[in-house]
C-alpha cells in the first residue's frame, strides 16, 4: 500500500488482492471527500488510514466489491455521509452475493446504508458534481471538479482499448457516458485502476474513438453472418489475461453480443 500526493490529493495505491498482485485500485482523498472505499480484503493496510483522515463525505463511484467493499466500517466507525446513485443505495441495502473467487479476490461487500447523490458535493476549497456515466454498470458515476479540471472516472476509463467486458456492460452506454464527459470542460482523470492520467481527456478521445470503430465493425461482421466465435477470431485472435483471471466474466465474446445486442442488426 502507497500513498502519494497530487496537489492537494492523497492517492492511495494497493494491489487488490495482497498475494494475487494482478489488479491495483486507487483511492482519492481530499479535503473530508473520499472518492470509492476500496475492498474489504485490505482492511488491515487501510482501517489505520482511514482513522488518520478526517473523512467527512464518501462518494461512491458503484457498487462493486473493490470499490464498496470498506464502505460498510466506514459507516460503523466515521459520522460521514455516504453518497451513491439510487441505484448503487438499493444493491448495498444487502450484503453482496458473490461468486466465491471474486470473495476470494477481494473480501465480502457487506451491507451499508448510503444516501442519494445532492446535485453536487461541497467541500471547503471543492465542488464535485456527480455525472451519471453507465457502462462499466447501470449505477457508475463520474466526479467532476471544474474549477480545477479533475474528473474521478471509477471504473469507466481503465484502459482506452479495452478487449473484454463484463455481461452487464454496455458497449452504447459506453460510448454515450462518454460522449456526455466529452463536453466538460477537463483535463486530468483519476482512475480507480490506472490512478492520475494528466491527459486525460485525449485519452478518453481515443477510447471514444476505438470504441465506435470496433462497434461498427462488430455490427459489419454480424451482418456479414459471422458468428460471435468468428468475429472474436477476427478482431481478439489472441488470449486476454483478464479473461483467463476472471475465469470468464470478462470476455471477449460479451463485449462482441454488447456491439450488436442493442441495435436493430
Ligand atoms: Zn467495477
Amino acid at each position: 500500500m502507497k500513498i502519494s500526493k497530487h496537489g492537494d490529493i492523497e492517492v492511495v495505491k494497493m494491489s487488490v488482492n495482497p498475494l494475487f498482485r494482478v489488479m491495483d485500485i486507487y483511492l482519492y482523498f481530499m479535503d473530508g471527500l473520499l472518492v470509492d472505499t476500496g475492498p474489504s480484503i485490505r482492511k488491515r493496510g487501510l482501517i489505520p488510514i482511514f482513522k488518520s483522515w478526517d473523512i467527512e463525505q464518501i462518494a461512491l463511484t458503484h457498487h462493486h466489491e473493490d470499490h464498496a467493499g470498506m464502505a460498510s466500517w466506514l459507516a460503523e466507525h466515521t459520522d460521514a455521509t455516504i453518497f451513491g446513485h439510487e441505484k448503487t443505495i438499493e444493491l448495498v441495502n444487502k450484503r453482496a452475493q458473490l461468486p466465491w473467487y471474486r470473495k476470494l479476490f477481494s473480501g465480502p461487500r457487506d451491507a451499508f446504508q448510503a444516501s442519494v447523490y445532492p446535485q453536487v458535493i461541497q467541500t471547503g476549497k471543492y465542488e464535485f458534481y456527480p455525472i451519471e456515466t453507465p457502462g462499466h454498470t447501470d449505477d457508475h458515476v463520474s466526479l467532476f471538479e471544474p474549477n480545477q479540471g479533475w474528473l474521478f472516472t471509477g471504473d469507466l476509463y481503465i484502459t482506452p482499448y479495452p478487449k473484454v467486458f463484463l455481461k452487464e456492460e454496455s458497449m452504447n452506454a459506453y460510448i454515450e457516458s462518454i460522449e456526455k464527459l466529452q463536453q466538460l470542460d477537463y483535463q486530468t482523470i483519476f482512475c480507480a485502476h490506472e490512478g492520475v492520467i494528466t491527459t486525460g481527456k485525449q485519452m478518453m478521445d481515443y477510447k471514444l474513438d476505438y470504441l465506435k470503430g470496433l462497434k461498427n465493425e462488430v455490427i459489419r461482421l454480424h451482418q456479414l453472418g459471422l458468428s460471435d466465435q468468428a468475429i472474436i477470431k477476427t478482431l481478439f485472435p489472441k488470449q486476454v489475461k483478464l479473461e483467463q483471471i476472471t475465469f470468464g466474466s470478462f470476455s471477449r465474446l460479451h463485449l462482441v453480443r454488447s456491439c450488436y445486442m442493442d441495435e436493430k442488426v
